[in-house]
């Protein structure tokens, strides 16, 4: 039988993102997203942390799919901000993600820091990865990825902050790198690749 683990998210450019990550490193595994089973109400982000958010959304997939569940929950850390959206960063701007909350959010963040000067405009993109086995254990992982926020929006690809968003040593923007080369240094690679010998675990 093929080794299956759920990834607890309807974020279609977040699944194809971690199961690029996670198909080379847990060889023959199947990676399940929630559109694989029949809908339930996903639980509400009500915890202050991203690894407390991260075990909400394993603990739920698990208990639905009865299957070892992955969840991440992430965000971009402003330090000009106090470390804000955070947690908050998928609801920033308080549109709908289907009504456009993504281009929001990033015009709402460069707005707030228009007059912060190239130097305070650090931040990081945080990443707990959380997993829930059938037989009760539950591990977390985080991942760092440290960079600037830009001036101005650059590239069309990845999702959510990576237009605005250039990690250290980097001139262009996580939208403008090759998806390979931004899951080698991204936050969510980090930690999936730190959970890897988990899952490998996990299956068994
Ligand atoms: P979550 O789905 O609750 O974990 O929300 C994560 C939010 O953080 C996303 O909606 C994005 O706004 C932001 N985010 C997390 N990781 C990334 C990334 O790799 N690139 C761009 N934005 C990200």
């Amino acid at each position: 039988m093929t080794a299956r683990v759920v990834l607890a998210s309807n974020n279609a450019k977040k699944l194809a993102e971690l199961r690029r990550i996670l198909e080379p490193l847990v060889p023959g595994v199947e990676v399940l997203g929630l559109a694989d089973f029949p809908a339930y109400d996903e639980p509400a982000e009500t915890e202050p942390t991203f690894e407390g958010n991260a075990l909400i959304k394993a603990r739920a997939c698990l208990a639905v799919t009865g299957l070892p569940s992955l969840a991440d929950d992430s965000g971009l850390c402003v330090d000009a901000l106090n470390g804000m959206p955070g947690v908050l960063s998928a609801r920033w701007s308080g549109v709908p993600k289907a009504d456009g909350g993504d281009a929001a959010n990033n015009r709402l963040l460069l707005s707030q820091l228009s007059e912060v000067p190239a130097e305070r405009r650090t931040a990081q993109f945080r990443c707990v990865m959380a997993l829930c086995t059938p037989d009760g254990r539950e591990l977390v992982q985080e991942g760092v990825m440290a960079g600037r926020v830009l001036e101005a929006e650059h590239g069309g690809g990845g999702f959510g902050y990576d237009p605005l968003f250039a990690a250290e040593g980097y001139d262009v923007s996580t939208a403008e790198l090759p998806p390979g080369e931004k899951d080698r240094i991204s936050h969510r690679g980090t930690a999936l690749t730190a959970m890897a010998p988990a899952i490998v675990a996990a299956l068994v």
